[in-house]
């Protein structure tokens, strides 16, 4: 289990789903890598985590991420967002519509 997580690592799969590794620290200040969907952990103990995380959401998700692109996981979390928000919005009217009768 992560305790403090500094990094997040995704990669975005052909239809569109994005998977997520978090970066941070377990017990005793171990640092791990933990995947968000599915029991996958690995202890970090020198360099390549970024490519680690890559690596398995790879294999096991078939999803592709840009290790150089942290910026760009960020800008589709908001885009993400925006649609969840969205869809959030339009199912409260659609609530509101239905309940009207
Ligand atoms: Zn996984």
């Amino acid at each position: 289990m992560l305790r403090g997580v500094t990094h997040h690592i995704t990669a975005t799969r052909e239809d569109g789903t994005v998977f997520e590794v978090s970066y941070g620290y377990g017990a005793r200040q171990r640092r791990l890598l933990a995947c968000l969907h599915c029991d996958w952990e690995e202890q970090i103990t020198y360099g390549g985590t970024r490519h680690k995380g890559l690596d398995h959401l790879a294999q096991a998700h078939g999803a592709v991420g840009n290790p150089t692109m942290t910026a760009d996981a960020r800008a589709r979390r908001q885009v993400l967002w925006t649609m969840a928000i969205c869809f959030l919005i339009s199912a409260v009217i659609l609530w509101w519509a239905t309940s009207r009768t």
